[in-house]
């Protein structure tokens, strides 16, 4: 049997719907990844970003990212164990160490990576981690290589968490890793009632915010921030890739833990470092996201009136009390002709369909920026109004 057969299988799946126009990924825009885009000579309203912030287009960004490369060129053609480090990113990682008022931190290249070196290499033989059954594909591939057990509870359910907990012997090593933001559903982990369970079980505890960092805590430092809980937290980790508007990843924590992972964590050590654009990006972000708190308050401005605005019309946002706004539809489809029928009207959105979320559980993904105008939402809701009446959605 020829091991490529699965392709020629698999082949005719794409074909077919590319040929019928429905087909919703890769699409190449033509310009910033701003507010709105441009797609095929045609301006579409970009709510299917995570560009929280709207910072990719910010001009001290940008100035930041060109006098990187003008001082330390394009790439660093190495490992940060190795040739890869440069003083920006010792200073990128102090400055944010700083910022989460941790002791030390690590910056990987994406927060893909920073998942799959922090989890396989603190969870070994014998330790056992639990994970919220809607935990992100890159927190569950770092359990998958690890070498520990990997238990998973009810999404968002303390008691389920407990029940896990209550399970495990007293001796082997636990360590809890959840959402802070849970990227499709737009709900928050109640990490105020999951960490007293933790400790009570002796288990640590690691939060992903990739969504929740710039986004969420009156000071924007995310999920824990925003619960109180930042002390009980044993590991935040994040990405460059949302809020800090470029591409990378890191993990804030307490010293001897930051310093057993940076020389164990194989995705770090046998992997490039980020580049040098990337780190002064990013550095240059978290200064916009210290001293404008008014970023946050329009981002958050803009979401509440949105989300109101859709559950008034009547649809189903599910659980979402975030700036990512899920519309459930249900049938794959119906959502297929949904997600099409917006894009044609000049609404860029994204359709998330099985193994992404459960079977007839399929959604549009809708998320909003800070930068998006009044005249945006305005025209967006005008939309959804019409599309969602046309497939029966709405009265
Ligand atoms: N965690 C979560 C919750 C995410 O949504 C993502 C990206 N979609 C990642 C981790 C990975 O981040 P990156 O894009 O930097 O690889």
């Amino acid at each position: 049997m020829d091991l490529f057969n699965k392709c020629l299988q698999f082949y005719p799946i794409v074909e077919t719907a590319q040929k019928a126009g429905y087909y919703p990924y890769f699409i190449p825009l033509s310009s910033e990844p701003d507010r709105r885009v441009s797609i095929d000579g045609r301006e579409l309203i970009m709510l299917g970003s995570n560009n929280y912030l709207g910072l990719t287009t910010h001009p001290k960004l940008k100035q930041a990212a060109i006098a990187a490369i003008e001082k330390y060129g394009t790439g660093c053609t190495g490992s940060r164990f190795l040739n890869g480090t440069l003083d920006l990113h010792v200073r990128l990682e102090r400055e944010l160490a700083e910022f989460y008022r941790k002791e030390d931190c690590l910056v990987f290249s994406t927060g893909y990576q920073t998942n799959l070196g922090v989890l396989s290499s603190l969870v070994r033989k014998g330790d056992v981690v639990i994970a919220d059954k809607l935990d992100h594909a890159s927190i569950m591939d770092g359990c998958k290589m690890s070498y520990g057990a990997v238990l998973r509870f009810v999404h968002n359910d303390p008691e389920s968490f407990e029940r896990v907990l209550k399970k495990l012997p007293k001796d082997s090593g636990k360590l809890a890793v959840v959402d802070g933001v849970f990227s499709m559903e737009g709900d928050l982990s109640p990490l105020d009632k999951l960490l007293p369970i933790a400790k009570r079980h002796h288990c640590r505890f690691m939060v992903d915010d990739a969504h929740g960092v710039g986004v969420m805590g009156k000071h924007g430092r995310g999920t824990a921030e925003h619960f109180g809980v930042e002390d009980e937290v044993d590991l935040v980790m994040g990405t460059f890739s949302k809020s800090f508007a470029t591409i990378g990843g890191y993990v804030v924590g307490d010293h001897k833990t930051i310093t057993f992972i940076r020389h164990q964590a194989r995705s770090l050590i046998f992997s490039a470092s980020i580049p040098p654009p990337s780190v002064a990006t990013v550095l240059a972000a978290l200064e916009i996201i210290r001293t404008e708190p008014q970023r946050r308050e329009r981002l958050w401005k803009n979401a509440r009136r949105m989300l109101a605005g859709l559950k008034k019309m009547g649809y189903d946002t599910g659980t979402s009390v975030t700036p990512i706004i899920p519309l459930h539809i249900g049938e794959d489809m119906k959502t297929l002709n949904f997600w099409r029928a917006l894009f044609d009207g000049g609404i860029f959105a994204n359709p998330v369909l099985p193994p992404a979320v459960p079977p007839n559980r399929s959604l549009i993904r809708t998320s909003y920026m800070a930068t998006h105008t009044d005249e945006d939402m305005d025209a967006a809701l005008e939309m959804f109004r019409g599309v969602g009446r046309q497939f029966g959605l709405l009265e």
